[in-house]
């Protein structure tokens, strides 16, 4: 998570709300965050059990508080795929490497389709 004000990397710290760099108040920004990864989690454990639609209802909840999870872009881009939508999930798995270059889910993800559809 980045400070919305200097961009450095907010670390959680005990005791502290504040951006290590440029002090900005991140109290809110940090419950937001908190609250999207709950969603996220709670599609995880939605998805594990098989209800793809009521997973990605929950992921979308936590993209609408926090855009920039490269996370929540894979897992919304795994949810389309599971339920045959490979276009959205083309674009998701696009969006969550924009975000982290790294993410290995996308990344694989992508490949897979890649060498399915020949391109
Ligand atoms: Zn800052």
């Amino acid at each position: 998570m980045k400070c919305p004000v200097c961009g450095a990397v907010y670390r959680p710290a005990i005791h502290s709300s504040t951006c290590r760099r440029c002090k900005a108040d991140l109290s809110d920004l940090i419950r937001l965050h908190d609250q999207a990864v709950w969603y996220h989690r709670q599609a995880l454990c939605l998805l594990q059990q098989g209800h793809y639609p009521e997973a990605e209802a929950n992921n979308s909840k936590a993209l609408a508080l926090y855009d920039s999870q490269a996370d929540f872009h894979a897992l919304a881009g795994k949810l389309s795929a599971l339920q045959g939508n490979f276009q959205d999930a083309i674009v998701s798995w696009h969006q969550a490497l924009k975000f982290d270059p790294q993410n290995a889910i996308a990344f694989t993800c992508l490949q897979m389709i890649e060498l399915l559809t020949g391109n």
